[in-house]
């Protein structure tokens, strides 16, 4: 065990060990072993980074924004060559299966491109001889030093919703990603350090609440974003708001799929199974609740078991469908909710454990696992689960549906499906949550959209990425300007009023 490579921090452009020795485990899901280790970080550690992100701010600020944009376009570029290489990284600390891991990169990418736009998007405003003789115009300038935490669903991407823009606009970043697949931090920040970034823009410190802690609370930090489950999000923004950041802060979810009577029920069937359990279901966008207007709920279970039925588990570099889960005691806890959903009066359609699966059997695996007739006062409907199990209530109408949803906690994603365009406009205007899909499961909006949810699913009311990552990361200054002559003198203490 004492050979196993150590993971280090990645400060001011170079690997860094810190002064703390203490370390948590990275295993390969798909093995079960322990692969690595990383340092998890002291808060002095974590100051340190932040000092050294504040040191390289004024010159990265004050870089021209064609060279500026340079840099980012290397990075694009150089991500775009390399992304096999991140996926395989991903696949091995996360599990899940090379197609996937490179769709998440692909996604981030999408975000690089956007913040390439950095020069026409931070673009103020100007108004000439709004009085006589003054001008007034705004300019969008950037922050400072910004704080980033990231789950560990999604390695790369999340990290890679807020980086780009926060530095493309001219802050200098600490990021705190999760300790349980943080490799690929440290590839995106060494990779950006290659394409001419110079050193203490992008800074990686890997740890858990300590080195949070001390990054919500330090001074010289200006803006947090967080994403991960809804305690800790409400935690980080109640925290970050009280030291004075700003902060959008990413919850958990419970995305509902509203299915009408109308709808194709092979092309439902078909986006159900990917949506529910594509990424082992450990996406925040995954359905993870049917909700079937009968008469619909009989034939469409049918097609839906009969696709989970095909569904190959294994080993992500294998070409199978689903890979395992993230860690053993989160395997061990989501197939808990199988005990639940029998002892709530659930059927169990198709249940997940003993999987026969193409891997190392001491795998984190649990396979697809479907429940029909789920209670809507059972743990299995109103807990976020993260895994591979979806479940399938039975309505009587779409206002019982419409109901049900705006009834949760979360607020993340929904869809519906559906043939009537005035039921989908209904639902669209009508529904309590963040990011909604037509006859689309996951409707996670492109790079020049924003992301983000409502209700528990996103504390602050800044969401990711889009125009509103370019907000969240830049502030605007309205300058009212005169050049002097001698027709403007003479004193006048009245609130001035233009003419
Ligand atoms: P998590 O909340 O356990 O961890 C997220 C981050 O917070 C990690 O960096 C972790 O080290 C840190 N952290 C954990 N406990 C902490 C504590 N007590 N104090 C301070 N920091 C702490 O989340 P996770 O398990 O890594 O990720 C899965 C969760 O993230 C799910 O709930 C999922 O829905 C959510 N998520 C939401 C979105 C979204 O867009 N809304 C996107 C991805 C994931």
């Amino acid at each position: 065990m004492t050979d196993l490579p150590t993971i280090s921090h990645y400060i001011n452009g170079a690997a860094a060990a810190g002064t703390s020795t203490r370390t948590a485990p990275v295993f390969n899901p798909a093995t079960g072993t322990v692969a690595k280790n990383v340092l998890l970080a002291s808060a002095r550690d974590l100051d340190d980074a932040v000092a050294v992100a504040r040191a390289a701010y004024p010159a990265w600020r004050d870089m021209s924004q064609a060279r500026r944009q340079t840099i980012m376009y290397n990075f694009r570029e150089l991500l775009n060559a390399r992304k096999g290489d991140l996926a395989e990284i991903l696949t091995a600390e996360h599990g899940k299966v090379t197609s996937d891991a490179l769709g998440e990169i692909i996604r981030g990418l999408e975000v690089v491109e956007f913040a390439l736009g950095m020069p026409h998007l931070s673009k103020g405003e100007y108004s000439e001889n709004v009085s006589t003789g003054v001008d007034v115009y705004s300019v969008r300038q950037s922050l400072g030093v910004v704080g980033i935490i990231s789950p560990f669903n999604f390695p790369a991407m999340v990290p890679l919703w807020y980086f780009p823009i926060a530095i493309a606009a001219g802050n200098t970043v600490v990021l705190k990603p999760s300790e349980k697949d943080p490799s690929a931090s440290n590839w995106l920040a060494e990779l950006f350090t290659e394409a001419g970034l110079p050193a203490g823009v992008f800074n990686v410190v890997h740890g858990d609440k300590e080195a949070v802690d001390a990054l919500l609370v330090n001074p010289d930090v200006q803006a947090i974003s967080f994403v991960g489950s809804t305690p800790i999000a409400r935690y980080i923004y109640e925290t970050a708001a009280k030291n004075g950041k700003r902060v959008q802060s990413l919850g958990g979810a419970k995305n509902h799929m509203l299915v009408l009577p109308d709808a194709d029920l092979e092309l439902t069937a078909d986006a159900a199974v990917n949506a529910g359990f594509g990424s082992a279901g450990e996406r925040c966008m995954a359905i993870s609740v049917i909700v079937a207007v009968e008469p619909v709920a009989d034939e469409l279970i049918a097609k839906i078991a009969e696709r989970v039925k095909s569904l190959t588990v294994g080993d992500g570099t294998r070409g199978c469908d689903m890979g395992p889960l993230i860690t053993k005691v989160h395997r061990d806890k989501v197939a808990g909710y199988i005990d639940i959903a029998k002892a709530d009066g659930a059927d169990i359609v198709i249940d997940g454990r003993g999987v026969k699966v193409d891997g190392d059997p001491n795998g984190f695996w649990l396979g697809p696992t479907l429940f029909d007739k789920v209670s809507v006062d059972s743990a299995v409907y109103l807990d976020e689960i993260f895994g591979p199990v979806l479940s399938i209530v039975r309505v009587a109408s779409y206002q019982e549906g419409l109901d049900l949803i705006n009834a949760s906690q979360y607020g993340n994603g929904t869809a519906i499906f559906t043939n009537d365009g005035g039921a989908a406009r209904r639902f669209q205007n009508e529904v309590q949550v963040g990011m909604v899909g037509i006859n689309v499961p996951i409707p996670v909006p492109v790079a020049y959209h924003s992301f983000g949810g409502w209700k528990n699913s996103l504390f602050g009311d800044a969401k990711a990425y889009g125009p509103a990552g370019v907000n969240f990361f830049t502030r605007e200054k309205a300058v009212t300007s005169r050049w002097l002559d001698p027709s403007h003198g003479g004193i006048n203490l009245g609130f001035p009023q233009n003419q």
